[in-house]
């Protein structure tokens, strides 16, 4: 029976894991932290079942984490709700419905969001060129062009950039400068026309910690707190890996520790050249800094807030911290309080609430840091008045909290940036020039928004390994 190794246990690790220990694979899971789940764990304090990250699903049932969780049989459910979101832009709001591309959500959308009457035409014009994508043989002539280019073909409206570039900033982490139209259209369509946003039961960490189950059912194996040190590579081809407790042997080894740490781990000399710098220049997606509170009661009916200010420039709000300064606006808030649709996520009549926004990588000083996590903590107390009275406590993180927790070279929300230089060709498959040795997750081969592009990732890789070797 073939051995297989995966290195980590995000969604595209154990997912991955997952699959092939279905097919009949003998499966050995190493997972450095003391928990499963990578940037998409959660964990349980004084009752409350909060997100590692901050997290909500786009397709749910119907995208790629659904599909794994119907493959290996995990006991996985997704809960969806309608309206899902409430739309904040300064002082106007609306509430959205699951689908809300229809004619009245749009119209409601841009009398929110300001846009001008006369470019309503255009806004719809731009919606429809969006959501013409059916396959990514449709978005492929788009992979290369930066989304501000594309609207700029259709109108310079700020308040239509600024609203493109919030959803923009939301799915894929980037400012529209740099994301690749064809990647933003295939997340942004896909989402739109499922229609079925949605939170899995029991937390976030459930999508991983359902697979990992799957796997042991099928007689896989997991070791939590057991990092790998060392890729084994002979004659180059892998021979297993070498934790802290000593060398196993595999067939096959699978990384989702992010492509550059894999790299560090078998040994820079291990790979061609051109691959070691062809993956040194890859850039990665925006961090992010959150805080979650728990609650002592209902701060919110809908499950999700989106909070903007008028004109938010991301691009520019970047910049700023890049360079040292104290940015000018107050960034834009992502606002899911799961415990609405899901009241097992907190003790009776408690809710948790977690706010969180785009940041760059690194700061060039803490007062920066300081500054945005007070700001994003002072927008929550205006947007629920009163919430202060009802905290039963709070825990901020930041960049060096999602590096942790992921084990990877940086502390990137999403994975690498899906930048229009950086998709579809130019980004990493699962292959690696080394015989054995695969990549999963939201680095490698996969499509659409983060956890649901680890799933794709590791949808794919099970495809390819099952075509080359025989499992049973
Ligand atoms: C704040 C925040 C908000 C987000 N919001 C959303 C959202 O709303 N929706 C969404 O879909 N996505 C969201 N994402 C992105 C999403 O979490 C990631 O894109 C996705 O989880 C990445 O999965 P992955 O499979 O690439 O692995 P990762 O999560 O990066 O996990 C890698 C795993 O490998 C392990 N590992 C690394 N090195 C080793 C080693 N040497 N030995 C053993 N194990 C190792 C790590 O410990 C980790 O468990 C968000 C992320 C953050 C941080």
């Amino acid at each position: 029976m073939k051995k297989v190794v995966v290195i980590g246990s995000g969604v595209g690790g154990s997912a991955i894991a997952a699959l092939l220990a279905k097919q009949g694979a003998e499966v050995h899971v190493f997972e450095r932290n003391n928990f499963l789940g990578g940037k998409a764990a959660s964990y349980v304090r004084d009752g409350f079942t909060c997100d590692m990250g901050i997290h909500y699903t786009a397709r749910g049932d119907n995208g790629p984490l659904g599909i794994v969780a119907k493959k290996v049989s995990a006991d996985l459910q997704f809960i969806t709700e309608d309206p899902f979101l409430h739309l904040i832009w300064d002082n106007k709001s609306c509430k959205l419905p699951l689908k809300f591309t229809g004619l009245v959500p749009l119209a409601k959308m841009a009398l929110t969001t300001g846009v001008k009457i006369k470019n309503y035409w255009v806004a719809f014009k731009i919606l429809n060129k969006l959501l013409s994508a059916n396959t990514l043989e449709d978005v492929e002539p788009y992979n290369d062009v930066p989304l501000k280019d594309f609207l700029y073909q259709y109108t310079d409206d700020p308040e239509l950039h600024t609203l493109i570039a919030i959803f923009c900033g939301l799915l894929i982490a980037i400012p529209i400068e740099e994301a690749s139209t064809g990647e933003f259209m295939w997340c942004f369509s896909t989402w739109a026309k499922t229609a079925s946003c949605a939170y899995p039961r029991g937390g976030f960490g459930e999508i991983c910690n359902s697979y990992i189950k799957t796997l042991k059912k099928n007689n896989g194996i997991v070791r939590i707190d057991e990092g790998v040190k060392d890729i084994k590579v002979t004659n180059n081809r892998v021979s297993g890996v070498e934790t802290n407790k000593g060398f196993y042997p595999a067939d096959i080894v699978i990384s989702n520790a992010g492509i550059k740490r894999t790299i560090e781990l078998a040994g820079e000399n291990q790979f061609d050249e051109p691959f070691v710098n062809q993956t040194t220049a890859l850039r990665d997606s925006l961090a992010a800094v959150t805080i979650k509170y728990a609650l002592d009661y209902k701060p919110v009916d809908i499950p999700i807030t989106l909070y903007c200010d008028k004109g938010f420039d991301l691009k520019e709000f970047i910049d700023e911290i890049s360079q040292g300064k104290i940015p000018k606006s107050n960034p834009p808030l992502f606002i899911p309080c799961p415990s609405v649709i899901d009241n097992t996520l907190a003790p009776f009549g408690k809710h948790i609430l977690l706010a969180g926004t785009a940041v760059p990588l690194s700061y060039k000083n803490n007062e920066q840091l300081k500054e945005i996590i007070d700001r994003v903590d002072k927008k929550v107390m205006e947007l629920f008045p009163g919430i202060d009275d009802h905290i039963i406590f709070k825990h901020t993180t930041d960049v060096s909290y999602i590096k942790k927790m992921s084990g990877r070279h940086a502390g990137d929300a999403i994975g690498l940036a899906q930048s229009y230089d950086q998709v579809w060709k130019n980004r990493p498959g699962h292959q690696t020039s080394i015989e054995g040795l695969y990549l999963v997750g939201s680095d490698a081969g996969g499509n659409g928004i983060g956890t649901e592009m680890a799933a794709d990732s590791a949808l794919k890789l099970d495809e390819l390994i099952t075509q080359k070797y025989d499992f049973k």
